[in-house]
């Protein structure tokens, strides 16, 4: 059972208190006089991502008009040292004012930095009362509170939350390695997932990777590691192997489980300049709709087409096609269905409604056929499922 207090009493005087502005991190750090961290390690950046600067300046118009800032909350460690779970951005916004770092804009469009408003409106922020519920439980408690509370404002995504619950060595030198924006190998990486390096996409995309899918579970395995050595390795082995493998960068690579390909695949040889080469032609088939499914389908060997969601033929090419068919078949005396008309005696030279047929590759895809009309030839149903190719 998580315990929560709600506390009232507090006042952005003590929360601010010893509020410290890290300007190369962008983050503030600590209040309660050093008792409260503001941005524990394992939370996420400081993300006013839009309008960063309206959101402050919103914080301190409510503040001097007396509105409500919202809940925050508070996790209490067993120490009774605070964690800002929840309210980051209101803390920090609050404190950069307080440290001179913005000003606050009037309806009159004047510029207020904090010591230059009167003493009387000084004192209305200072002694503004928030309300905070401190909590302390264990760690389904919390990721279940964390759910219900990050509906509002920005929500943290399922990493962010992940990190903050299994928190400690493990996630803080994961972070370093795969949320740090500034690491040289994001560019060559981001050619093979997608999502944003500070909202921790890429390091979901590393531990999806190692744990097969199994990403909490991977993270309480490893929660107090002091090294991400499996992590680390397993990551730059399949990136490595996927770099070798095509040798050029398609788009579509980013959404391709390459931890998948991986296991399945890096075990069976291949000859990689033919691979390339079938992977530039399928790239060229306006008859491939989803380029994606690409890769997978050659690195298995070609057997299930349907990855690549080959286009049909068109209802006006195989209405066409049926017309033209039937009106032969008619003046020959035959059967339209063209295999029908080469079998049994029964349906030799039957005519089958445009409803009872269905349309098939000539030359199946498979061999380089095409898609148009003059590919195109209707079958009766039973022939065509029968051919089994489309
Ligand atoms: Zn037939």
């Amino acid at each position: 059972m998580m315990q929560t207090f709600l506390k009232t009493d507090y006042t952005v005087r003590q929360v601010l208190e010893g509020f410290e502005w890290n300007e190369a991190e962008g983050k503030g750090l600590f209040g309660l006089n050093g008792k409260l961290t503001i941005q524990p390690e394992y939370q996420r950046n400081y993300i006013y991502s839009e309008n960063k600067s309206e959101k402050e300046k919103a914080v301190i118009n409510s503040l001097l008009n007396g509105y409500p800032l919202g809940l925050l909350y508070f996790n209490r460690l067993p120490d009774g040292r605070l964690e800002v779970l929840d309210g980051q951005q209101r803390i920090t916004s609050i404190g950069r004012y307080l440290k001179r770092k913005f000003a606050y804009v009037d309806a009159d469009k004047k510029e207020w930095y904090f010591d230059a408003l009167s003493e009387e409106r000084r004192n209305r922020i200072l002694d503004a009362q928030l309300l905070i519920y401190e909590c302390i439980g264990d760690e389904d408690d919390i990721k279940a509170w964390f759910k219900t509370i990050n509906t509002n404002g920005e929500p943290l995504n399922d990493q962010e939350i992940n990190n903050a619950i299994f928190s400690g060595p493990f996630v803080t030198l994961a972070k370093a390695e795969f949320s740090n924006s500034n690491n040289s190998n994001i560019q060559k990486w981001s050619h093979y997932m997608t999502g944003n390096v500070k909202r921790q996409e890429y390091l979901k995309v590393a531990l999806n990777w190692v744990s097969k899918g199994n990403i909490s579970h991977y993270m309480m395995e490893h929660r107090f590691d002091d090294n991400i050595n499996e992590l680390k390795t397993y990551f730059n082995t399949v990136i490595d192997w996927v770099t070798e493998m095509f040798y050029s960068v398609e788009k579509e690579m980013r959404s391709i489980n390459w931890g998948q390909m991986y296991e399945r695949f890096h075990s069976t040889p291949y000859d990689k300049k033919l691979l390339n080469e079938e992977v530039r032609q399928l790239y060229s088939d306006f008859f491939v709709k989803d380029k994606r499914g690409i890769y997978e389908y050659l690195l298995d060997g070609k057997k299930n087409r349907s990855l690549l969601e080959i286009r049909l033929f068109e209802e006006p090419t195989k209405r066409a096609k049926y017309e033209e068919q039937t009106k032969r078949a008619k003046e020959r005396g035959v059967s339209n269905c063209p295999d029908c008309e080469k079998g049994h005696e029964s349906t030799q030279t039957r005519i089958w409604k445009y409803s009872e047929m269905e349309a098939d590759h000539v030359t199946a895809w498979s061999n380089d056929g095409s898609t148009d009309i003059k590919n195109c030839q209707m079958l009766c149903i039973h022939h065509n499922r029968l051919k089994g190719n489309k």
